[in-house]
Formats: C-alpha cells, structure tokens, sequence
C-alpha cells in the first residue's frame, strides 16, 4: 500500500479528517485539486465562523483567551443543544437526518475542543455576530466562536498543522476516479501537477465540496436558471467526488435541487475572488427593503433574525425578473450596515431624496418602486421601538408583503440602493454517510474502504441551513471520517 489514508480535497473538513486519521495511521495523504495559493476551498473564502453549543462562558473559555474586560462588556447568552436543534429541524423544514443531525449538535462543541488541542486559535464574532447597546455586546444568533484569520487564517492553521503531523499535502492533484472492486476502494486516480497515476491506500476519504461551481450540473439538478447564479466560493468544487463516489456505487441522497443561496453583489465575478472573500455578500437587508425590477417588494426582509434568512434569499433573488434586486437603507441605518458594504467593489447608487435614488435605479420600473417605497413608510408601525438585538415585531400592516420585524421609514438622507443577485454557496444533495462517515452503496450497505465529509454529504441541510454550520459539519464529520478510515485501515 502507498498510504493508509487517502484524503480527497483540501479544506476544513478534509484536513480535520487527515488529523483525525493521523492519530490512528502514519501515511496520510491529501489531495488537493487547487494551486497551493487557491487552496482550502470554500472553507478559505469564510469569515471562519462556526456554530457551537455552549452554555454560557465558562464552555467558550477553553476555546477564547477572554480578558475580564471582555467577559464584563459581553452578553454570551447561551447556545444549548436543543436550541441548535430546534434551529436545525426549523429551517431544513424537518426534514434533517435526525442521526447525523444529533452528532452534529452534541460533537460540536468537543469537536472544536479538540481542533483547539491541535493548535487552531478562535476568538469571539464580536463584529459580525453581537450588537453594542448601551455599551454592552450581545450575541443575538447562535454564532459566537470564529476562527482567528477568519477562513484563511483556519485553513492555513490546518494545513500547517497536519504538515507538522507529518500529513503529506499533493497540490494541483485532482482525483479523477476510485480504485474499487467487490472489495471495496482500495485506491484513487489521481491527475498530479498534469500526470496521471494511481495511488494504493487502505481507506479514502472524500471531502471535495459540492457541485455548486458545475455550471451544467448545478441546471441539471436546481432547475432552470441556475447556470445564471454566480458562485460565491471556489471554482474547483464541481462534484468530481460525488460522481467518483456515484460510479463506485454509493447512493445519492439529499437535497439535489436546494443549495445555500444568498444575496451577492450583482457585479461580482462569475466565482469567488479570494482578494474581497465574502465581501460581495450583502446581509444587512433586515434593516431595509428588498425591491426588484417591477419596483416591488417580494420577500419579509425582517421575518426572522438573519442567520436563519440569508440561506434561502438567495433563491428567492434568483426568481426575481433579471435575476436581480435592489436592497435600500436610509441615513438612519447606515451606521450598522455591515463592513462588506464598505468595499471598493459595490454596486452602490446613494441620492438626498427616494425620487432621486428611484431615479438612477437602472433597470428598474421607478415609478412602481416609488410607489412601493412611499406604501413601505406609511405602513410602518412606529409605536414599536427598533432593537436589533431581539425580534422586536416593529412590522408593516396591510402590504401585499409585509414585514415582521425590524421595519423603520425611508425617511432620512443619505439613501443608499446596493444591486445584488444570487450567489450561491453549495450544494445541498450529495453522498449518503452513516454515523460513522461510512459512505452507503444504493443497496444501503457500507462501501468498505469509502469515508465521506463536509459539503457532499447529503441529508444534512435542506432548502435552508443555519449560518456558520458548514464548518462545524466539515470539522465534525471530518473528524469522525478520518478516525473511521483509519482505523479501518
Ligand atoms: C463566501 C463564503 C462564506 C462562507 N462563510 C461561512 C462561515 O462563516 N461559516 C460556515 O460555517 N460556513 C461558511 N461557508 C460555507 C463553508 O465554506 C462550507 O460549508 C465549508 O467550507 C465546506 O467545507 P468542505 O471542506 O466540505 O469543502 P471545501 O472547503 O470547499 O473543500 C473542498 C476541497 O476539495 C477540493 N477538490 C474539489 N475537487 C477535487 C478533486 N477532484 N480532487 C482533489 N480535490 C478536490 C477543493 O479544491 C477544495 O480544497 C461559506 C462559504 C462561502 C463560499
């Protein structure tokens, strides 16, 4: 054999694995599509963040150096299991692997203990993910631990540390195709730096992302229009591993035709640019109004916090006529716009007066959206007072759309309308694992030798996902993969 463990890909739940099956095996591989400088997937265009469990503090002390200072102007609040999973069976529509889904609520926070041991540093999100009121931060969604560096700084942690684990890393190696029989995988094809070899192993371990960057698999499997959407991430996911793994038997399960979806600069390039990361995203509309082409509203900006919105708007955008729509914020509001509406590359119109913002609204009915605009303020219900860190039911009565929470007027200059459209993050359907990461053969039996983790395991997530999730999927099925594979091997 040429290795024990052969990983596939090159991010967050791919080099948790590799560690994992370090502990167990000595001759680690991994195997990596992308350059060195391009590498780490997805997992390196995040801002790092990662769901957890904690209940209270003292559970993120082992995790966070936090000064007292830190601890004394901060409202952790608490993140329990049930809570995660109560959000998780919400938003997939319960529809969520009750087995895989209870690993992934009650391994996350040991998970992330564990990738601390190995040397993986976290801080708190204060910026992203907490509301300073009256001095005071409070984490308002269940997302409170991000990675120090955000998803570069964890990618390039990992990688180093499993290089110092003696893990070997192939880059520009694309694994084309499994070597198995009756007996199981025994082996993977590997096209490396432009040849073409195969490489033994006692067990592989797939963690190559989605289908998300495959333009024709992507309309074959959402639907029409999907070759439209821009891809937010890296353009090496296009399923190579889910086919790899199809060929070899495995079942395919999940959500096909759902993926995680949000709103995206409209300009932005056709995948992600790793100088700007996430920043083409625009996930302060809570605090304004949506508007598309017709100059009408089409979706309840305020109808829950964002973590759990932001996955599913991205669709809804999609729908839109042109694919595209406008997110408006007033003078009021601005202060709290995210720091990605801050960036050099915007698509960004600001005027004195809605008529004039209406008017350089290019491709847009500005009459309708006036009128949307002026029926928006006087529905607004003003008695409630705005607070962003609580549902606050600060809503519109009596709009063909209303909105639940967090409603203010269009009222006071500067206005600002930021053109964003669908970018999408990845796929929902994929490989069928066990609560062992074994991946499951059509006939629902183990494939000997076949591991799976991260973004192409499907059943996890369905029509929405839970913000900061993925990692904490990739760390902690990653992590029992290559524990797995290892000691199978
Ligand atoms: C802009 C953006 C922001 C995000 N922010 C967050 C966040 O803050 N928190 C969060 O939890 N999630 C976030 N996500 C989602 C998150 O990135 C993913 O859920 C997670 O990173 C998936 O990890 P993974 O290891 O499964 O896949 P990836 O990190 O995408 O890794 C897949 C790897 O496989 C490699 N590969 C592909 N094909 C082959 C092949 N044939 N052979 C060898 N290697 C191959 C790729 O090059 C890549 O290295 C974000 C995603 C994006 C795009």
């Amino acid at each position: 054999m040429d290795y024990d463990v052969i990983v596939v890909g090159g991010g967050n739940a791919a080099l948790c694995a590799a560690l994992s099956a370090s502990e167990f095996s000595k001759k680690v591989l991994v195997l990596e599509r992308a350059p060195e400088e391009e590498s780490g997937g997805n997992s390196r265009f995040t801002a790092g963040l990662m769901r957890i469990v904690y209940n209270g503090v003292d559970d993120l002390r082992p995790l966070i150096d936090l000064s007292e200072d830190e601890v004394g102007r901060t409202d952790f609040g608490t993140y329990t299991e049930e809570q995660f999973f109560d959000d998780m069976a919400r938003v997939t529509e319960y529809r969520c692997d009750p087995d895989l889904t209870e690993i992934l609520v009650k391994q996350s926070h040991p998970t992330v203990v564990w990738m601390r041991k190995k040397g993986v540093r976290f801080t708190a999100a204060w910026g992203r993910q907490a509301f300073n009121i009256g001095g005071k931060f409070k984490f308002w969604g269940g997302l409170t631990l991000e990675a120090v560096g955000g998803g570069p700084g964890l990618v390039d942690s990992l990688t180093q540390i499993a290089k110092k684990n003696g893990i070997e890393v192939w880059y520009r190696a694309r694994a084309l195709s499994l070597v198995a029989d009756d007996a199981g995988v025994h082996g993977v094809v590997v096209k490396h730096q432009g040849k073409t070899k195969t490489i033994s192993c006692r067990s592989v371990v797939l963690a190559a992302g989605g289908f998300q960057a495959n333009t024709e698999w992507r309309t074959r499997y959402m639907g029409p229009g999907w070759e439209l959407a821009k891809v937010r991430g890296t353009r090496f996911n296009t399923g190579d591993a889910i086919r790899m793994a199809l060929d070899a038997g495995a079942a395919a399960h999940g959500n096909w035709s759902g993926c995680h979806a949000v709103a995206w600069d409209r300009n932005a390039p056709e995948t992600g640019d790793l100088a700007v990361g996430d920043n083409f995203q625009k996930h302060s509309y809570p605090w304004g109004v949506y508007i598309n082409a017709d100059g009408k509203r089409f979706v309840d900006e305020g109808a829950d916090f964002r973590n759990y919105t932001y996955a599913k708007y991205g669709r809804v955008i999609l729908q839109q006529p042109r694919q595209f729509a406008w997110q408006i914020f007033d003078g009021k509001v601005r202060a709290q716009l995210r720091d990605e509406y801050r960036i050099k590359q915007v698509t960004k119109i600001s005027a004195n007066t809605l008529e004039e913002l209406v008017s350089k609204m290019d491709d847009t009915d500005q009459k309708a959206a006036l009128e949307t605009l002026k029926a928006y303020n006087a529905a607004v219900q003003t008695q409630v007072p705005f607070n962003p860190n609580v549902k606050d039911g600060r809503c519109t009565r009596g709009l063909p759309v209303n909105k639940s929470n967090w409603a203010n007027t269009l009222d006071t200059p500067p206005f600002e309308a930021y053109a964003v459209t669908c970018g999408i993050t990845f796929s929902f359907g994929g490989l069928r694992i066990n609560p062992q990461a074994q991946v499951l053969s059509s006939d629902g039996e183990p494939i000997p030798g076949l591991y799976a983790a991260g973004e192409l395991v499907g059943g996890i997530f369905w029509f929405n996902y839970p913000g900061g999730s993925g990692l904490t999927n990739g760390s902690v099925f990653g992590r029992i993969a290559g524990a797995s594979a290892a000691q199978a091997a």
